[in-house]
């Protein structure tokens, strides 16, 4: 009898699922064209003579977190998404290029996102922090200061999850598994471990992981990344990925307006103003960039 379940941890094409009533299992999928991700809710069957269950299908995505793979192709990272988690850190220093094409993938998704500074304790003079973040915060993200090492910020981030699925994402090193151990504690994080019986590649980290909240609510973990950018598909989508562009995009003289060297630009007033930041804009610039030179690769 198939039923529906949602995968809480895959590796390469081993999946754990979480059945109803919490019940969780390992599975394999059925052919080579399905490809489920973390998040996806799925059909599934047991196997006779076997522990192991077969995923059948998968159910309509209500929302993906993409980037584009090395050939250019969309790649799915996870699903059912209800927020984002940026963090960013002192050390590695941060790349707000990077948590700004988060944001973008993110408004994208149509969820909440917010910014978390982590390591606030390494911070001597945090002027400079607080001028990055408030950016986001003028523009009606919630931005949190933490410390995993000392737990500082801690439960803000508890109570911005709580009942949530969230993703957390951010570059590898700047403590997105200190701040999950911090709301996790570490037993309650192997149910989401795979047992790999056929020992095939020996690898044995996971590709991605959802765990439990205490008080309710999933995140998941995903493997920290060197770069991201969202896979988008066009100058539209990029536009509404940064929200203080789209809003203020509306008064510019064409509709079509890409906002790089068009007359009548609303978007470039406002930067000249300052009352859009600069460096926003040149983050907009350079997604823009990324996604039509994707684009236009065969
Ligand atoms: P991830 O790659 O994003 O999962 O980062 P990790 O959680 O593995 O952390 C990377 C390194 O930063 C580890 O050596 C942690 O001990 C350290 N780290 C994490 N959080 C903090 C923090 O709040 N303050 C300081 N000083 N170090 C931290
Ligand atoms: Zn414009």
């Amino acid at each position: 009898m198939s039923q529906s379940a949602t995968v809480i941890a895959t590796f390469s094409r081993r999946m754990r699922l979480r059945l109803a009533h919490d019940e969780l299992v390992d599975a394999k999928i059925k052919g080579k064209r399905l490809t489920p991700v973390c998040g996806d809710r799925v059909t599934a069957e047991p196997i006779a003579n076997e522990s192991d269950w077969l995923i059948t299908g998968i159910e309509e995505r209500r929302n993906a977190l993409t980037r584009p793979n090395l050939r250019g192709k969309v790649e799915v990272l996870a699903a059912n998404i209800d927020c984002l988690v940026v963090v960013a850190s002192l050390a590695p220093a941060p790349d707000w290029f990077i948590v700004d094409r988060y944001l973008c993938a993110a408004e994208s998704m149509r969820v909440p996102a917010l910014v978390v500074f982590n390591k606030v304790d390494l911070l001597e003079d945090d002027s400079q922090t607080e001028e990055a973040l408030s950016v986001y915060a003028a523009i009606d993200y919630q931005t949190i200061l933490c410390s995993a090492l000392e737990r500082k910020g801690i439960d803000e981030l508890r109570a911005a999850l709580h009942g949530n699925t969230a993703i957390i994402v951010g570059q590898s090193g700047v403590g997105k598994s200190s701040l999950i151990n911090c709301l996790i504690p570490d037993a309650q994080q192997k149910t989401a471990s795979i047992s790999d019986k056929s020992r095939e590649g020996k690898h044995t980290t996971v590709n991605s992981r959802m765990l439990d909240l205490p008080d309710g609510g999933y995140v998941i973990d995903s493997p920290g990344v060197r770069d991201y950018a969202p896979a988008l598909q066009s100058v539209a989508e990029v536009e509404r990925g940064f929200r203080e562009i789209h809003d203020r995009g509306h008064d510019c003289r064409f509709h079509n307006c890409r906002h790089l060297q068009e007359p009548g630009c609303a978007v470039q007033d406002a930067v000249d103003a300052r009352s859009i930041s600069a460096r926003r804009y040149e983050s907009y610039k350079r997604t823009l960039r990324l996604t039509e030179d994707l684009n236009k690769s065969p």
